[in-house]
């Protein structure tokens, strides 16, 4: 059996889920929990493209019960401190500075000063002048989470705005970022 992570997009939504393909599994079969998220097995030799369809027609389905498992999953509150913040400061600026430069290779946008804060509840934001801005806390994130912020930010400095182009530069970067800002949605940060 092969697992690998996959995602679709169901009314606009990006929706991840696992696909397992399966030497023995003659039929497509859905199943969706709080603890595995959306899992589709599939016959080994499947067509993408037909178990893309197979999960659409069922979308109604799959995004119902998205939405019953994503209000009872609890927010990860991530919190701090002074202390905390002066310990892990410097840690925070070189994952910050090290992603922003790997991002940042091929399209060169220009920002200026880099400030690791100690925010309460922001992950990030970029000034104006095009200073950016991380909450130190991002250490404590999934990489991916960690990512998406600072290719966010990273993205404001063309884009000030959370409009359509905003979105495009940014999916250009991550192309699954709609699922990650969902998935970010349920951290806080917390002093
Ligand atoms: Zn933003």
């Amino acid at each position: 059996m092969k697992q690998m992570k996959q995602t679709i997009n169901l009314s606009k939504r990006d929706v991840a889920f696992t696909l397992k393909r399966s030497e023995r599994a003659r039929l497509l079969r859905l199943e969706i929990s709080g603890w595995t998220g959306l899992v589709v097995t599939a016959p080994s030799r499947l067509p993408m493209a037909r178990i893309e369809n197979f999960i659409r027609e069922r979308a109604g389905w799959v995004l119902e019960k998205m939405a019953i498992f994503d209000a009872a999953r609890p927010v990860n509150r991530i919190g701090g401190g002074r202390r905390d913040y002066l310990k892990n400061k410097e840690a925070a600026r070189a994952l910050v500075l090290d992603r922003l430069e790997f991002f940042n290779r091929d399209r060169r946008f220009n920002y200026g000063q880099v400030k690791i804060k100690n925010q309460k509840s922001r992950w990030g934001s970029c000034s104006r002048k095009g200073n950016l801005n991380f909450n130190y806390k991002i250490i404590r994130l999934p990489s991916r989470l960690a990512d998406y912020i600072i290719a966010h930010e990273l993205c404001h400095l063309c884009e000030f705005n959370h409009g359509l182009s905003f979105w495009r530069k940014l999916s250009g970067i991550l192309p699954d970022c709609r699922a990650l800002r969902q998935e970010l949605s349920r951290y806080r940060s917390w002093h």
